[in-house]
C-alpha cells in the first residue's frame, strides 16, 4: 500500500520534487501538500515579469488545481502548518491534521525586514510572493505614485524596474558603493546604474536608511544623511532567511537553516528538508538550480535509491529587459590573479575574466552576455586556458577558430552542460541536436511550463 508523504510548502523545490517522484513511481506515495500561500506551485522567478506587465499570473502557474486533482494529490492551500508531532507522526494546521510516513519540510525563506522605525507602516512590504506583487500593483495604479526600494541587489532591482515599467517614480537606496556588489564589480555595476537611470530610476548608493516616515501609511523614507524620498510604497529587498521555525519548534536540528545530510535527511527519523530552508555542509541556497538538484536527490531517496546532493556552480542574471548581465564564480581581484578585460563604454559592453593558475575562476559581463554559459562551463571544468588565453575573452566564436556565427556559442557547449540554470536544466546536447533545424526547432528548447528561454538561446532564435 502507498505510504503517506506529507509536504509542507508548495514552492519551486517541492513542485520539482513531486514531478520527479511521479515520473519515477506514481504509485509509491499518497501525497498531501500544505501551503501557507493561498495557491499552489507557481514559478516564483517569474514574479518580476508579472510585476513589470510582461506576463500575468496565469502564465506562471506551474501546477494547476486540476493537475493535483488528476494525480490524486490532496492539497490544503492557505493553510500554514503550525506543528509537527514527531512522536505521533502527524502535522497540524489550523483546521486539519495529516499523518505521515515520510515528511518533507520545504518552507523556503522569509524575507529579511530590517526593524527601522516605521517598518510596520501600511505600504511597507517585502518582495517574495504574488500577494506582495498584487499590493505593489494596486499602488502603481495611482497616477504619479512613488516607490522606494531598499536594497540594490537582484530582487530590489527587479522590483524597481517592474514598478518603473508600471509608471511609478522609483528610487533605489543601496547601502554599498555600487549595485549588486555580490555579483558585479564596480565597472559592470556602473553600466547597470546608467541603464537604470536612463529609464528614470533614481539610484542612491551608500544610502543608509534611518527611518520610514508616516502616520498609518508610509509617506517617505529618511536617510541618515538627511535625504528624504517621498514614498507611497516601500519595498524592502535586503536578503532572505531560511524558514526554520516549524523544524526548530519540533526539535529538529537547525543552524542558519534546517540541517540535512547528502540525501536531504534531517536528523529526525523520516523527516526531510528541501529547498531554501535547508543548510547543507554549512551552505545556504538562494537560487533555484541547486534546489532542483536537491529535488532529484530527495525523490531518489524517497524511492529507495541512494543519491548524493552536490552543490553546483551558479551564475546570476537579472530579469530586467534591456539590462543584460552575467556573473559567475569568484571575480574578486587579487595579487595572485590576472584579469582579462574587454570594455567598450560607448556600446556599453564590458567583460572581465578572472584567471588564477591558468584557470578561469570568475566572469563578470555586461551588455553582451551571449557567451556566459560557455564561460561558466570553463569555470566548472577548471581546465587549463593557456592555449586559448589570447582569444578567450571573445568567446567560442573566436577561440574555436570558427567563422563568426551565433550558433557557434551553442554548438561549442559540452554535451552535458547546463545552459539555463534557473529554468533548466536543458542540455547542450539537446540544443546541438537541433542544429540545422529551423527556428521552431530552437523553440522546442524553451520549456513551455516556465515560458522562458536562456538569453543565449533567445539570441540564437532572434538571429
Ligand atoms: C521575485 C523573485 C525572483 C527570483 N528570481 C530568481 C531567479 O531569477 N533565479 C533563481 O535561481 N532564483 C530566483 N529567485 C529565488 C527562487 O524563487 C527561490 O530560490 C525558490 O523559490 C526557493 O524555492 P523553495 O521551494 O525553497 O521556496 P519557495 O518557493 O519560497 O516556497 C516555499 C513555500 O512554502 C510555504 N510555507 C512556508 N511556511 C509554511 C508553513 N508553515 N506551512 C505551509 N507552507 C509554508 C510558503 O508560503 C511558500 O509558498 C527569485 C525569488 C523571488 C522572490
Amino acid at each position: 500500500m502507498a505510504q503517506n508523504l506529507v509536504i509542507i510548502g508548495a514552492g519551486m523545490a517541492s513542485g520539482r520534487l513531486i514531478e520527479n517522484l511521479l515520473e519515477q513511481d506514481p504509485q509509491a506515495y499518497k501525497i498531501t501538500l500544505f501551503n501557507a500561500e493561498p495557491r499552489g506551485n507557481y514559478n516564483r522567478l517569474m514574479l518580476s515579469p508579472v510585476l513589470s506587465g510582461e506576463k500575468n499570473y496565469e502564465e506562471i502557474i506551474t501546477h494547476s488545481d486540476a493537475w493535483y486533482e488528476d494525480r490524486g494529490i490532496t492539497t490544503y492551500f492557505g493553510e500554514p502548518v503550525l506543528e509537527i508531532d514527531q512522536a505521533a507522526k502527524f502535522i497540524r494546521s489550523a483546521s486539519n491534521c495529516a499523518p505521515y510516513d515520510k515528511l518533507v519540510i520545504a518552507t523556503g525563506s522569509a524575507p529579511v525586514m530590517i526593524p527601522f522605525p516605521g517598518i510596520n507602516l501600511e505600504g511597507v512590504l517585502p518582495y517574495r510572493d504574488l500577494d506582495n506583487v498584487n499590493l505593489m500593483l494596486d499602488v502603481a495604479q495611482k497616477p504619479q505614485s512613488k516607490a522606494v526600494v531598499i536594497g540594490g541587489g537582484v530582487l530590489g532591482l527587479e522590483a524597481a524596474a517592474g514598478l518603473n515599467a508600471r509608471g511609478m517614480d522609483v528610487t533605489v537606496i543601496h547601502i554599498s558603493d555600487h549595485l549588486m556588489e555580490r555579483q558585479l564589480d564596480s565597472t559592470a555595476a556602473g553600466l547597470l546604474q546608467k541603464s537604470l537611470e536612463a529609464r528614470g530610476i533614481t539610484v542612491h548608493t551608500q544610502g543608509a536608511t534611518k527611518e520610514i516616515v508616516g502616520a498609518e501609511r508610509v509617506e517617505a523614507v529618511k536617510l541618515e544623511d538627511g535625504t528624504i524620498y517621498p514614498a507611497d510604497i516601500v519595498v524592502m529587498a535586503v536578503g532572505i532567511r531560511p524558514e526554520t521555525r516549524l523544524a526548530k519548534e519540533a526539535g529538529i536540528a537547525t543552524a542558519r537553516g534546517i540541517i540535512v545530510d547528502d540525501a536531504l535527511r534531517t536528523e529526525a527519523s523520516d523527516i526531510y528538508a528541501l529547498g531554501e530552508c535547508v543548510e547543507h555542509s554549512g551552505q545556504l541556497f538562494g537560487l533555484v538550480a541547486p534546489l532542483y538538484e536537491q529535488a532529484k536527490v530527495l525523490a531518489n531517496d524517497l524511492l529507495g535509491h541512494r543519491a548524493v546532493f552536490t552543490p553546483i556552480e551558479l551564475s546570476t542574471k537579472l530579469k530586467v529587459t534591456g539590462c543584460d548581465l552575467f556573473s559567475a564564480g569568484d571575480f574578486a581581484r587579487g595579487a595572485d590573479r590576472d584579469e582579462i578585460v574587454y570594455f567598450d563604454p560607448i556600446s556599453g559592453i564590458y567583460k572581465r575574466l578572472n584567471v588564477q593558475d591558468n584557470k578561469l575562476i570568475g566572469v563578470v559581463m555586461y551588455g553582451d552576455t551571449v557567451d556566459g554559459a560557455w564561460f561558466l562551463q570553463k569555470i566548472k571544468s577548471g581546465e587549463d586556458i593557456s592555449p586559448i588565453r589570447e582569444t578567450l575573452i571573445f568567446g567560442p566564436n573566436f577561440t574555436l577558430d570558427a567563422p563568426p556565427d551565433p550558433l557557434v556559442a551553442v554548438v561549442a557547449l559540452p554535451l552535458d552542460c547546463t545552459i539555463n540554470s534557473y529554468d533548466g536544466p536543458y542540455f547542450g546536447k539537446y540544443v546541438s541536436n537541433q542544429l540545422g533545424g529551423d527556428q521552431i526547432a530552437y523553440g522546442k528548447y524553451v520549456n513551455p511550463k516556465f515560458g522562458k528561454c536562456s538569453d543565449m538561446a533567445g539570441a540564437v532564435i532572434n538571429e
